[in-house]
């Protein structure tokens, strides 16, 4: 073993299902904090499994689920939602009396659903969702510091384990995160608004812009700045993670939709009445909240998301320009 920084971790062996940008990110700070003793990995396909072993952020590297959870006192499972309950029935034979098993999906009533069946009594079960992420994905994609200030949800069962849920607790607080406990159904709903919508609508936006830029040509890449940007970053996010979110968070979604589709018919009215003042309303509330965010530092008050910018034509160079990558 190499890597660990204290005597006294929280956690022996950690197992990682699923070495991408969760996965990969949870062995760095795990190692970066010494929460864990040692770090086994593995991954889906031999080509992931062979970038861990170089990229060097696990101990060891096994072929098999089954073999990365013998004998490990915590299992993380960091792969799309949807293969969950694949994963689970796989692992289930294999986890040590006492374990934690925990997971990482964005979406937490289908996860019980589909993995609860498969754990076996004596292994504490409790799903986790660390509110924090990039567009990017793989294990190349991951860094120590992504869960630093974030919020970690943890829904454990009912008459769960205290012990185990606290020792889950600390393992996240080691990585920085912000631990808070509520019911699946509830993070799910919760969830829909602040993430599942927004990707959705970004998705929706782009693709409605790249059709009409078959008709303008390159003006909507040219003139990308304008609010565009922005949502082509969160609809760059990976189609397998978010194709699963839809399916498994169906009906929260769906609510949340419908409350969307509303108030868009609101402003929509507004527009083509010329009401100004319903405009000027919404969008004062939609600062303000703008505004709450960066006051309780979940953001930058840096302007542009703190993108930097070019000099000015001519200037002399301060610094080298580099594009930002957000
Ligand atoms: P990722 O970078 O794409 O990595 C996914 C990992 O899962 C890879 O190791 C992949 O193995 C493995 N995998 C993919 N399909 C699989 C399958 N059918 N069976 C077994 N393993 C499979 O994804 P990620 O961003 O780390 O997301 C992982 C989980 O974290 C998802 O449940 C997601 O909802 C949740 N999450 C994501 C974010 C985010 O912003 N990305 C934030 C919070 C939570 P190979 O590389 O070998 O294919």
């Amino acid at each position: 073993m190499n890597g660990v920084s204290t005597d006294t971790p929280l956690v022996g062996k950690l197992a990682l299902i699923g070495t991408g940008l969760i996965g990969g990110s949870i062995a760095r700070a795990a190692r970066a904090s010494g929460a864990v003793k040692g770090i086994v990995a593995t991954a889906r396909s031999a080509e992931t499994r062979r970038r861990v072993v170089e990229l060097g952020f696990a101990d060891q590297v096994t072929e098999t689920n089954a073999e990365a959870v013998k004998d490990a006192d915590l299992v993380i499972v960091s792969i799309p939602v949807g293969a969950s309950g694949t994963v689970a029935r796989e692992i289930g034979p294999h986890l040590k009396p006492g374990a934690i098993v925990s997971d990482v999906g964005s979406v937490k009533a289908s996860v019980v659903r589909d993995m609860a069946p498969f754990i076996p009594e004596g292994v504490h079960f409790i799903p986790a969702h660390p509110v924090a992420g990039t567009e990017n994905s793989g294990p190349d994609s991951g860094f120590a510091e992504l869960f630093v200030n974030r919020w970690c949800i943890l829904t454990p069962v009912e008459n769960g384990d205290e012990a185990a849920t606290e020792k889950l607790k600390a393992f996240w607080e080691a990585l920085g995160a912000k631990v808070q406990t509520m019911t699946p159904e509830h993070h799910d709903l919760v969830l829909a608004i602040t993430s599942h919508l927004p990707h959705l609508i970004a998705y929706t936006i782009v693709g409605t812009a790249n059709e009409l830029g078959e008709v303008t040509e390159s003006e909507v890449l040219n003139f990308s700045a304008g609010g565009f940007r922005d949502f082509t970053r969160i609809a760059a996010s990976d189609p397998t993670m978010w194709r699963d979110v839809f399916l498994h968070n169906k009906d929260a979604v769906l609510e949340m939709l419908g409350t969307f589709n509303e108030d868009l018919a609101k402003l929509t009215r507004a527009i083509r009445r010329g009401d100004g003042e319903a405009l000027f309303e919404h969008f004062t509330r939609t600062r303000a909240i703008r505004r709450g965010i960066v006051t309780i530092g979940q953001d930058s008050a840096a302007p542009d998301f703190g993108r930097k910018h070019a000099p000015l034509p001519g200037a002399p160079i301060a610094r080298p320009y580099a594009m930002d990558e957000d």
